[in-house]
């Protein structure tokens, strides 16, 4: 829908036989000069912003829940367990077994790859105030997408 889609949806109102009757020119001339007149009193006519529609909250899949690979799919979000280490974190990956090494810093974010499982996340941690630090991955790329393009570059070798 463009910005003045209303118009046709009043037009239609004001040609209806059954209420005013007006021809076309006189209505669309009308809805003109109401669109003046609401102009100069300054009004804005906007369309509501969907943006929370179109964009629902991220999923995120908490840390108490394992065997999740089904689910990693761009933009969840998945919170892990953690081990310190010296000055860094051991998080347990959302895809497997196996252990992401992060730095012991909150307010930053790590990019985090697995690589026989062929997942990305951007990684942070958050301080649980008891010494410990949950782990909060995000996942970026879609498995799929990596291996659609092994498979073309593999079938066209430079
Ligand atoms: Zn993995």
């Amino acid at each position: 829908m463009t910005a003045n889609s209303y118009r046709s949806a009043i037009v239609d109102l004001l040609t209806d036989p059954m209420q005013l009757a007006l021809d076309l020119d006189h209505a669309e001339g009308l809805v003109g000069q109401i669109e003046d007149v609401l102009d100069a009193d300054g009004w804005d006519i906007r369309r509501k912003e969907s943006d929370h529609a179109q964009w629902p909250a991220p999923k995120v899949i908490f840390a108490t829940r394992t065997g999740i690979r089904n689910e990693l799919v761009v933009g969840v979000i998945v919170e892990r367990y953690t081990v310190n280490g010296r000055g860094c974190v051991w998080a347990e990956m959302p895809c497997c077994d196996r252990h992401a090494k992060l730095p012991m810093e909150v307010h930053a974010e790590f990019a985090v790859r697995c690589l026989p499982c062929r997942m990305e996340y951007a990684a942070w941690l958050i301080d649980e105030n008891d010494g410990g630090y949950l782990a909060v991955f995000k996942v970026l790329d879609d498995p799929s997408l990596i291996w659609s393009q092994r498979r073309r570059t593999a079938k066209h070798p430079r």
